[in-house]
């Protein structure tokens, strides 16, 4: 089968800064494609690389798309090197054509808790809204002082709900063990890659040391990085951004097969690619745990964003999403 072949970058401010251990993230920038097959038949695909995270970068990505020309067929798009995940992603999605879920299923939403104190003013509002899982961004100021927000934090938190942890990488061995300690027997769901990506010793030393579970993060751009941390005897929670690991099918597949513990998480992609991901978690057997998509409006705009994601998804989020829409306004 041969494609007609398309492809518009977006460049969207975030309504409102994302600060991290990386610093503080304003804009969101990527690549909408468009493949229309002989029928006339269109599909949509986002590519929304991020390079500090370990992917091909935006250049590399619209090159490859440039490459492709107007015209490509099954081959040269099978032909995709692995390296350039999040390319591989948004043409395997394009590809699938985009039917409308069949049997509707639901699964909670994680919330993102804004970084430091700020975390507590944020609570009861999400509380009210009915989320019972809640992510919050530490490693971002000293360690003394965000573990006295942890113990504010879980004395607001109802029995129901969960907590999960996010250094980004950006705790010392040290600081992470002292961390560990204090989340023993807390209702803490997992710690988020604790230390630096590269450093497996200490990330597979930890997981023996203390009680709470932990998760890779940074460590798991794709699935080769998670096959490898299997491999090394890995027994914690996988969070995998699918933007950015390839074609859902594979890692549906994976998470099949190897009965891998996984949280599927946003890359601050649009909408078009986050109805792409949303679909496979309703469809296929990925997770069981909180989807790490309840990161708010990112850009404020009714269009990228899609309707507002609550504390629940069911398919009626996913059918609301119109990718044409979206493609056309980029013109
Ligand atoms: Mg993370």
């Amino acid at each position: 089968m041969a494609y007609s072949f398309q492809f518009r970058r977006y460049r969207l401010p975030l309504r409102a800064p994302l600060r991290t251990a990386h610093g503080a993230w304003t804009e969101r920038e990527g690549i909408l494609l468009r493949l229309q097959d002989a029928t006339g038949r269109a599909g949509y695909g986002e590519i929304a690389p991020l390079p500090w995270f370990g992917t091909e970068t935006l250049p590399a990505a619209e090159e490859i798309c440039r490459r492709l020309g107007a015209s490509a067929a099954d081959e040269v798009l099978d032909a995709v090197p692995a390296r350039f995940g999040c390319v591989r992603f948004a043409v395997a999605e394009a590809r699938r054509q985009t039917a409308k879920l069949a049997t509707p299923a639901r699964l909670p939403v994680a919330t993102l808790l804004p970084a430091g104190r700020e975390a507590l003013a944020a609570l009861p509002g999400k509380l009210e809204a009915g989320y019972l899982s809640f992510k919050w961004k530490v490693a971002v100021g000293a360690v003394d002082d965000e573990l006295g927000i942890f113990d504010d934090l879980l004395a607001a938190l109802p029995a129901y709900a969960r907590l999960r942890l996010d250094a980004n990488g950006g705790w010392d061995r040290r600081q992470a063990a002292k961390w560990l300690a204090r989340c023993a027997e807390r209702p803490v769901e997992f710690v988020e890659q604790p230390v630096q990506p590269g450093d497996e010793a200490a990330l597979l030393g930890l997981a023996e040391d203390y009680p709470v579970t932990l998760a890779l993060d940074e460590s798991v751009t794709g699935l080769a990085s998670a096959q490898h941390w299997q491999g090394l005897g890995w027994r914690g929670v996988f969070v995998i951004k699918p933007a950015l690991a390839g074609p859902l099918d594979e890692l549906a597949s994976w998470a099949a097969t190897t009965k891998a513990d996984l949280v599927v998480s946003s890359a601050i992609e649009t909408a078009l690619g986050r109805s792409a991901i949303l679909r496979a978690v309703l469809t296929r057997p990925l997770t069981q745990r909180a989807l790490g998509f309840g990161v708010g409006d990112i850009f404020g705009d009714r269009r990228w964003d899609g309707p507002f994601l609550g504390p629940v998804l069911d398919a009626s989020w996913i059918n609301a999403i119109k990718p044409e829409d979206m493609w056309t306004a980029l013109n």
